[in-house]
């Protein structure tokens, strides 16, 4: 829709924030709390009610927010071990690491959105932000080049900027001419359970005391050879399982994803974990596969800013998935962004481009360079297979004690390369390709 200059400046809020995640929330918080008014749209009856994260949140970002993030809000455990697991039919060989280190501070912790949407969404409310669930953006008002509010159904709001906070899908920022439909290589589709078991089987199965929770990340037969991952994190009283698969390959393999899912929870390395579980919640998502890729396109109009998934920021590096605290990292750099445009009354390009200097003071920046080969390193297809079979030979040729003669490690690990598919030299590339882009 597009309107008059004259019409547009009658503004009824300072900011209007569409999608109430964690970028949404996070945005709408920082700029009520500077004493703008601000408007929160989301389609959602409640918020969090359509959103899905396997459920680590690398927490720190929100105490630049929230000084007592983690005891305030709710969250489920500490992440102290984090396991990277290799899975091949029979076998699963896992790198199993501990460290006190990672209890203070607390660096990463469990979250069911749920529940973290919903406390997210209270504390906008209480800093004066008036949050509009179960209303969805339908389209931005324009006037030329500037976008000065959005429609939702026959209502229409105005504002001197708009921030887009709508998730993966982001329709305004299509909208907007920022991104097009992207390409199946750049998304992934999520599948996950939710299965509650008591609080004292998880402790004792994952050995975990107190508060401590352990983040499996799991490569090979978890996804059927589709490239992708499994995941498995523990939450208070439940465990949150799922699997992550690059759209592209799921569809070449014909694969559906609800029965890759199904396949990595009966695995019999992981179907123990779960014995005697009552599952929760089930679903479905969309998340970003390559999101430095997608990061290559513009971020700003005049008067709109967009933020988290709707920008592309997600990093999935095979050993940690991270969006959440992304989408935290790039809403205070709106935030601050917004709130200077409000400053000076300046909403135009050149005012909404600030958004990109504030972004590379942060780690958001920097980390989405850093990690820019991973998504390239990730296709290769021997991660999904080879690799955690040949591992497991090796560790067969260790332990299976079966009254022949011993062999030292490098001719029981000839051994196993021998008969695996991969070479010595794809292997070696695969490690320099893990080391440069890891
Ligand atoms: C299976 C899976 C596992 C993941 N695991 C992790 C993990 O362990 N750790 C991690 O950090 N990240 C993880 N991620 C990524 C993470 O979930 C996202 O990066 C994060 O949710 C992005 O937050 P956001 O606020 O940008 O978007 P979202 O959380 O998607 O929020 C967007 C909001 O906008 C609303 N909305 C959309 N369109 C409209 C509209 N037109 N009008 C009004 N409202 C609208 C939606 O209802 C939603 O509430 C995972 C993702 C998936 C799918």
């Amino acid at each position: 829709m597009t309107v008059e200059p004259d019409e547009a400046s009658e503004a009824d809020f300072d900011v209007i924030v569409i999608g109430g995640g964690v970028a949404g929330c996070v945005a709408a918080y920082q700029l009520a709390k500077a004493g703008r008014s601000v408007v929160l749209i989301e389609r959602g009856a409640e918020p969090g009610a359509k959103n899905l994260s396997g459920g680590v949140f690398y927490s720190r970002v929100m105490e630049q927010v929230f000084p007592d993030f983690v005891t305030d809000a709710p969250v489920e455990r500490r992440i102290t071990r984090n396991v990277l697991s290799f899975l091949s039919p029979a076998s699963s060989v896992n790198i199993d690491y501990w460290d006190e280190r990672l209890a203070s501070p607390v660096n990463a912790v469990t979250v069911l959105r749920a529940r973290l949407d919903a406390w997210l969404s209270a504390q906008c409310e209480a800093a004066g932000v008036m949050v509009m669930p179960g209303v969805r953006v339908d389209a931005l008002i324009m006037s030329g080049d500037q976008v000065v509010g959005v429609t939702a159904g026959e209502d229409e709001l105005r504002a001197h900027v708009v921030i887009a906070a709508d998730g993966v899908n982001s329709f305004i920022a299509q909208q907007a001419g920022i991104r097009a439909k992207e390409p199946m290589k750049h998304l992934a589709v999520g599948v996950k359970s939710v299965i509650r078991l008591p609080r004292e089987v998880i402790e004792q199965r994952f050995h975990l005391t107190g508060d401590e929770g352990v983040a499996y990340a799991v490569v090979g037969d978890c996804t059927q050879s589709v490239a992708g991952g499994g995941f498995l994190y523990t939450n208070v009283d439940s465990v949150s399982i799922g699997v992550v698969l690059r759209l592209d390959d799921l569809a070449a393999k014909g694969l559906s994803s609800s029965e890759v899912h199904d396949h990595f929870l009966a695995h019999p390395a992981i179907a123990p974990f779960l014995a005697d579980g009552e599952l929760l919640e089930y679903g479905c998502h969309l998340t970003i596969e390559d999101g430095p890729q997608m990061v290559t396109h513009d971020l700003t109009r005049p008067g709109l800013l967009i933020v988290g998934d709707a920008a592309g920021f997600t990093l999935n590096t095979g050993l940690t998935i991270r969006g959440m605290d992304l989408a935290a990292g790039s809403a205070i750099a709106a935030a601050t962004t917004a709130n200077k445009a409000l400053d000076t009354g300046d909403f135009s390009l050149a005012s909404m481009e600030g958004y990109r200097a504030e972004l590379g003071k942060t780690f958001v920046g920097a980390d989405m360079k850093t990690y820019d080969r991973a998504p390239a390193f990730l296709e290769n297809p021997l991660m999904y297979g080879e690799v955690g079979q040949l591992l497991s030979d090796v560790l067969y040729g260790v332990f299976n004690h079966d009254l022949t003669p011993r062999k030292h490690l490098i001719a029981t690990a000839l051994k196993a390369l021998k008969k695996s598919p991969m070479t010595i030299i794809q292997m070696a590339k695969l490690a320099v390709a893990a080391v440069r882009a890891l």
